[in-house]
């Protein structure tokens, strides 16, 4: 329905006044973060991206843009055109658009469609995960991953065919890949371009299948990778090992493994890029008359020296504690340490008594209490009252 559709404007994201090159510029950066081949199997994506090349195939088009400011949708309705109307973008030939602007995008090639018989293709990267642990991602580990990984066929060096025979050139495309069909629409001639159905798009037919592999050319097997991660490595980042993906066709270079890794959160270390963050506990005296404490990090067990009057909630900085760099894994981060003094809440008769004997001479918190409620003596016995009332508890 014309009503639901968005605004072609607002689809790109441009001002209706908007220049031939803004809306190509709008168009490009859509095109780019929605392109099919960025989003394999994002169906959102697709639409979006369909969506946006909708708007501007038209919007880029002096003669239908004109028509659009004037009628809006219903210029390409049904109503307004030939048959059944509308444009289906699935169908339209958007080459010379993608020709335009996709040059840089892609490499100059789009070369993961409509691949044709015989320019060697890198393969496709293969991704994984590993988990790993707090101090292995600060100081590095090998770790061997098994997975199950595609080798070219060896019975049939990839091809598919039964040995002795050879795959033969589809007929149907010629050994293109390619079928191009042509329709009217509204407007004139659209070439529609789409993968051989005969041959699946590689231009080759394979009349007897190798045995070994079915004809897919592929042979799957467990595989054991070790896997070298970075000192200084942090959760969600990748390791790429080269030409350890899928094999590449035709002579191509295999892909590349790509793995995620994945790490422990500590229960001790919490970190933030190079820095890694502690709590320490105090104790109250500790913290008054200052001592050597023992703080962990990393590298292990390290004294500080807590200063005489610390408050709660004090920062220390251990300079180096911290994550190597990935760039130069010489330079370390910082490890902070929160020292928070602790108050007991379970304490023997004598520590109490000690601490009451402490609040005493030092004239303080309870003893002030009592005052405050009491401020010039004038109701002595509520005061008495309440202080006798918190001694007995
Ligand atoms: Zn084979
Ligand atoms: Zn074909």
């Amino acid at each position: 329905m014309a009503e639901q559709k968005r605004d072609y404007y607002e689809v790109l994201g441009v001002d209706k006044n908007a220049s031939a090159d803004d809306i190509k510029k709008a168009y490009r950066v859509l095109a780019k973060k929605y392109h099919p081949d960025m989003n394999p199997g994002d169906k959102a994506a697709a639409d979006k991206f369909k969506e946006a090349s909708e708007a501007y195939a038209v919007l880029s088009d002096t003669e239908k843009r004109k028509q659009y400011d004037q009628f809006g949708h219903a210029a390409f309705d049904g109503n307004g055109g030939f048959g059944s109307g509308g444009f289906d973008f699935n169908s339209a030939d958007f080459s010379d658009i993608f020709g335009d602007i996709f040059g840089d995008i892609f490499g100059g090639g789009r070369t993961s469609r409509g691949a044709s018989g015989s320019s060697p293709m890198k393969g496709s990267n293969v991704r994984t995960s590993v988990h790993i642990s707090f101090k292995e991602a600060i100081f590095g580990c090998d770790k061997d991953i098994t997975m199950n990984l595609k080798d070219s066929c060896p019975t049939c060096n990839g091809t598919g065919a039964r040995p002795g025979t050879l795959p033969q050139t589809c007929p149907k495309c010629g050994g293109k890949g390619q079928v191009v069909y042509t329709q009217q629409s509204f407007f004139g001639t659209v070439r529609n371009v789409q993968p051989c159905p005969d041959c699946g798009g590689t231009g080759k037919i394979i009349k007897e299948k190798c045995p070994d592999c079915g004809g897919s050319g592929y042979k799957t097997s467990r595989k054991t990778i070790r896997v070298t991660i970075p000192a200084g490595i942090d959760n969600g980042m990748s390791v790429r090992i080269r030409e350890k993906g899928e094999p590449g066709v035709n002579g191509g270079p295999r892909g590349d493994l790509l793995v995620e890794v994945l790490v422990s959160a500590d229960p001790m270390f919490v970190r933030q890029d190079e820095d890694i963050y502690t709590t320490v506990n105090i104790s109250y005296p500790v913290a008054v008359l200052g001592a050597p404490i023992v703080i962990e990090t990393v590298d292990g067990k390290v004294i500080y020296d807590v200063k005489p009057g610390t408050k709660t909630d004090t920062k220390v900085r251990l300079r180096g504690k911290g994550a190597p760099s990935l760039r130069n894994s010489n330079v370390r981060g910082d490890q902070y340490v929160n020292l928070v003094v602790d108050v007991p809440t379970r304490l023997s008769k004598e520590a109490k008594d000690l601490l009451r004997q402490f609040d005493e001479i030092t004239g303080n918190s309870l003893t002030a209490a009592a005052s405050v409620s009491d401020p010039d003596g004038s109701d002595t016995a509520g005061g008495k009252k309440k202080k006798n009332k918190f001694f007995k508890a």
